[in-house]
């Protein structure tokens, strides 16, 4: 038995911010991860995912020189961009530097698979901590890949071998048009790579706005990525370096396929049962300082992906710093969700806060949304190639705020950070309407979607 002030499981981002937090304010802190220091997103997540769009992006732009400014040939190349992520995100996927810093703030770092064995106790490598304020739970996501029949057998990629490839391929399957699996088909077929997306649902981005995702459709479309949506993927199998995937009527081929259809959560393994909660959960439920609800005793509290509130760095950051202000007793505001914001890091961007229209009309409110093209507005029109986008506004009309929005375009998840803080701090749209908007940039189109939702009386 080994005494200690709290025990932190799972060092995500927030797992890890809550461990340093409390180890420099004083507290004995043991921080255990069965992988890396940091979690998904720094090794196989946001990070190394965003330096690939950030050289596709460039390419991109390359190619796009013809159309203002002369001629250019443009030739890619993988080989820095495996070589960025290596060295400069993460050290060769080592966690030394962060473990390091954990230490430094005071923290005990311990690798290992940690798991409950009641309340507050936590037994990791054969040692059992027992935490006196309690235990933090940041165990994140794992990929998840769906039972489709061989798929298994198959050296399949997800999101943590695609993201240490040291060659592009010559051609991909993408199994999944989520926000990472379009940001990464969008990336590699800027890279040469011919890409097909393969969607269950009737369309690429399900959970934004249909429009937005109409408009990053349609982009793929012009850059020759094929998107096949509604499908129902049969098998896949895998022979002489190529992938097979049989959909019914029609198959697709390619040297790679890439599964980025959902998370799993790190919930079955933790001994949850053991505190008194579901293991075969999706999430764990949390009130507003993030203790676990229905938890046996006190001190349990869980931060990041496994609350079911947004697989999304900046909430699991946001949580922890709530989590942390709890545990230390101080005060500060409880976790309120009506203003989360999420960015899509394809060229469009789509940047979202609050609920979509639809979201809003089901929820039972009174809604009136304004729309507005990105690409007729004066700052699209300058910016010519790469300017399709939108604005999209949803106003809850009795209460005369906004309580959703959309920001799609080039740095559309830039032009969200206004709309995020209209929806935050519920401003009356007659003030933002009030407001002055600088000219020419992308953000004015702000302006005429509020005038779009003002004559709109539906
Ligand atoms: C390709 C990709 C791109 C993404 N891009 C973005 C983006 O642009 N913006 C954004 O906000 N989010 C993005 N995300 C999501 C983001 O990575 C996660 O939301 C973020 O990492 C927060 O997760 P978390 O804190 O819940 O835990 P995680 O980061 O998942 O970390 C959980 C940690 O817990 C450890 N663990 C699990 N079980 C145990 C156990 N029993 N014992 C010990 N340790 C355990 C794991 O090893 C892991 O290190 C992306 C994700 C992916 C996959």
């Amino acid at each position: 038995m080994t005494d200690v002030d709290v025990v932190v499981v799972g060092l995500g981002p927030g797992g890890e911010s809550v461990a340093t937090q409390l180890a420099q304010a004083g507290l004995s802190v043991v921080a255990v991860d069965r992988r890396l220091v940091g979690g998904e997103c720094p090794y196989y997540g946001c990070i190394p995912s965003k330096m690939v769009i950030r050289a596709a992006d460039v390419l991109a732009e390359g190619r796009r020189i013809p159309d203002f400014a002369g001629r250019s040939t443009v030739t890619s190349d993988w080989a820095p961009v495996h070589a960025r992520i290596r060295d400069e995100a993460t050290t060769d996927w080592d966690d030394q530097i962060a473990v390091d810093r954990l230490k430094d703030a005071g923290a005990e770092v311990v690798h290992g698979e940690a798991r409950l064995t009641g309340p507050r106790t936590v037994e990791v490598n054969g040692t059992t901590y027992t935490a006196a304020k309690g235990v933090v739970l940041n165990t994140g996501t794992d990929p998840a890949a769906p039972p489709i029949d061989g798929l298994a057998d198959t050296p399949y990629w997800t999101n943590r071998d695609v993201l240490r490839a040291e060659e592009a391929p010559g051609s991909l399957v993408v199994v999944g048009g989520g926000p990472i699996g379009a940001e990464l088909a969008q990336a590699f077929s800027r890279f040469g790579v011919q890409v097909t997306v393969l969607e269950v649902a009737e369309r690429i981005l399900g959970p934004v706005e249909p429009e937005a995702s109409k408009v990053v459709a349609d982009a793929f479309a012009a850059e020759g990525i094929q998107v096949l949506t509604g499908v129902r993927i049969e098998s896949v199998s895998y022979a002489e370096g190529q992938f097979t995937v049989d959909l019914g009527e029609q198959t697709v081929q390619a040297d790679k396929l890439l599964v980025a259809a959902g998370r799993r959560p790190n919930l079955p393994d933790l001994g949850l049962e053991t505190v008194g909660l579901d293991p075969g959960a999706r999430s764990v439920e949390v009130d507003s300082r993030m203790r676990a609800v229905g938890a046996d005793g006190e001190g349990l509290w869980a931060i990041g992906d496994i609350t079911g509130r947004g697989a999304f760095t900046h909430m699991s950051m946001y949580q922890a710093a709530i989590a942390v202000r709890d545990i230390l007793g101080q005060d500060g505001p409880e976790a309120a969700y009506h203003a989360v914001p999420h960015v899509t890091f394809t060229d469009p961007e789509v940047g979202s806060v609050g609920m979509t229209e639809q979201q809003a009309r089901d929820a039972g409110l009174s809604v009136r949304v304004g729309v507005t093209d990105l690409a007729t507005s004066s700052r699209g029109w300058i910016h010519k190639a790469g300017n399709a986008g939108l604005i999209k506004l949803v106003e809850a009309a009795d209460r005369g705020v906004l309580v959703g929005a959309s920001s799609v375009g080039p740095n559309g998840g830039e032009v969200l950070s206004a709309l995020s803080v209209a929806v935050h701090g519920e401003v009356p749209t007659k003030r933002l309407r009030s407001m002055i908007y600088a000219y020419p940039t992308f953000h004015r189109a702000i302006e005429a979607a509020l005038q779009e939702l003002a004559g709109d009386r539906a």
